[in-house]
């Protein structure tokens, strides 16, 4: 509990961006917090350490950082997810609606390796709707890998994103507003 509250604090909400009646959660200040970021990453060390992984797949941006981070603490390999275009090799995409019109999001076809089933935590730093993260599992799966949790740092649960994501896989969000 002192651990979450460490971690939210260092987390600021920044009014009306990026526009008018949004308020955007910030990161870059538990990032640069070198206490709130290190009880972070303990933390997500600790719960993931007895999952048998095989990849941490963070999805463009923030959540190449905690991913990589996560990764490296657990001697498993890192795999982005990002948004269309960016990624050199073969990939898989996937659509996803926004508030207004679509995104989407992409995987190279060979990241989680050769064999089927490897097991794949998905992270992010935010969960709103749930598109993004929903279209991130679908991605993990039609690789041949398994999604075995998704996890965000923040979760805003006033919108039921959660709920939806949950329908397909497990979810951990860490802290929840
Ligand atoms: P969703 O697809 O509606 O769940 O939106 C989640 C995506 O939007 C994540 O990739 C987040 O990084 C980003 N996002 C939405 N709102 C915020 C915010 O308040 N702070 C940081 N990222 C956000």
């Amino acid at each position: 509990q002192k651990e979450r509250e460490i971690i939210e604090n260092s987390i600021r909400d920044i009014k009306d961006f990026p526009k008018e009646g949004i308020v955007f959660k910030d990161i870059t200040t538990l990032l640069n917090n070198k206490e709130a970021y290190g009880v972070l990453m303990n933390h997500l060390h600790n719960r993931y350490k007895d999952y048998n992984l095989d990849y941490i797949a963070g999805i463009d941006a923030r959540g190449f950082i905690f991913g990589a981070a996560l990764a490296q603490m657990l001697g498993l390999g890192f795999v982005p997810i990002r948004k269309k275009g960016k990624l050199p090799y073969t990939t898989i995409s996937e659509k996803y609606v926004l508030e207004y019109g679509v995104d989407e999001i992409e995987v190279h076809i060979d990241a989680f390796g050769e064999k089927k089933g490897a097991k794949v935590l998905v992270i992010d730093d935010l969960i709103a709707t749930g598109g993004t993260a929903n279209a991130a599992a679908t991605l993990v799966k039609q690789t041949g890998a398994e999604c075995v949790e998704c996890c965000f740092i923040i979760g805003l649960a006033f919108l039921d994103g959660i709920k939806k994501l949950e329908e397909k896989t497990k979810v951990y969000s860490l802290i929840e507003v």
